[in-house]
Order: structure tokens, then sequence, then C-alpha cells
């Protein structure tokens, strides 16, 4: 069993206004504190305790209630290719029921389908006294609302592969990679020329001929 609903909980909606008559709506807004996790962990997400505004649509139907609504907030994390930081807006929409729990036989005769039994039952929220939690809904909402590979923009360079300057502050910065190559070139040229040298200068002229014959 979960813990009981608390209602100062600011995630946690009462649906006693609503009513139970099938078509009653309510509208509602509310600013919330961000809860902890609240993202992508390591990647994206929206502080805790940064403010996200709730606009939510309750509406009354046969078995329960179904929540439909849209949660703002800015997020904060990094840029995948440059790792600068990055601040971003996030929509997340979503939709949800609660079913009344004494609702719950009387929905399965109703809408279950053969062999989803099982998965429809550990899918379902209800309601609990007449209230429910939005945390792990809008938690979902708000991760698939967040870009999985942030962008500080969309045509980011990310970091210099030589050097991990960011490219985006020094569009013009670039290094010859001939260059290396060169120095590479240049260096074993460079050995090779004091190689013959040393032979040019230890040894008498024609002496290795001398020797071999
Ligand atoms: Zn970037
Ligand atoms: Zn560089």
């Amino acid at each position: 069993m979960t813990a009981r609903l608390d209602h100062r909980n600011p995630l946690v909606f009462d649906t006693h206004e609503l009513g139970r008559r099938p078509g009653a709506l309510q509208r509602l807004t509310r600013e919330i504190d961000a809860p902890k996790d609240f993202g992508i962990q390591g990647v994206v997400g929206v502080p805790e305790g940064a403010p996200v505004e709730l606009e939510l649509r309750l509406e009354s139907v046969m078995e329960g209630v179904l929540v439909t609504g849209t949660a703002r907030a800015q997020a904060e994390g990094e840029c995948v290719r440059c790792l600068e930081p990055l601040q971003l807006d996030v929509e997340a929409e979503f939709q949800e029921m609660f079913s009344y729990p004494d609702a719950d036989d009387r929905g399965r005769v109703h809408h279950a389908e053969p062999g989803d039994d099982a998965e429809d039952d550990e899918d379902r929220l209800f309601l609990e006294d007449g209230m429910f939690d939005l945390e792990p809904v809008l938690r979902d909402a708000v991760v698939l609302a967040l870009p999985m590979q942030p962008v500080c923009q969309e045509d980011c360079q990310g970091l210099c592969a030589e050097c991990g300057v960011r490219l985006a502050d020094d569009p013009d910065h670039h290094h010859d990679a001939v260059d290396i190559r060169w120095a590479a070139l240049q260096g074993l040229a460079g050995s090779l020329g004091d190689g013959e040298k040393d032979e040019m200068s230890g040894a008498e002229p024609g002496v290795d001929e001398k020797q071999e014959k």
C-alpha cells in the first residue's frame, strides 16, 4: 500500500469540488515547486524548487476523473556538444485517468479486453479519498518533453577535437591537420638527414666498397 495522500502536498489534487456527476468540468491553475529528480538525470532537468506552472482540466467521467493538463517550467542542463550550461523552456502535456476505487469492478466488466487485464490493472491509477497525486504523471510528461541530447543552439559546432576550445566562441579557429603530419615528416626527414651527414663525415668515401671486396 502506498502512503495516504496528503492534501497539503501541492501535487495532490482534491476532486471533491468537481463532484461525481459525469460531465462536470473544473479548470485550475497552480504553481508548484519542482520536486527532486525532475528530468533526465545528469543531462537536463528542472532544478528542485524551480517554479512549475500547471494548468489542469478535471473532467468527471463514469469511472473516475480524467485529468488533462500542461506544465511549463525552465530546465537546465548542459550542451551535449560544447558542454556549456544551457536553459530551455519545457512545455509538457499530459492526460491521465484516475479511477474511483469502487468503480474498479464495473470498469473492468465494461472495458477489459481479453488478455490485457493484468497490464490494464498495473497501469491504472486510482483516486484515494477523492484525491490524486499528479507527481508521477507530471514527472513522466516532463521527462518525455525534454530533449535527450540538448544543445545550446541547433548549429552548435561543439568543441575543437584538437584543443578543446568551444568553436562557437572562436569560429575562425582551426588547426592545420596537415601541419601535424608535416611536423612528423620533418622530424623524420631531420633524423634521416642527420644520419646521412654522420655517414658522410664519419666514413671515408669508398671505404665500404673496398671492405666488401
Ligand atoms: Zn553547444
Ligand atoms: Zn583547437
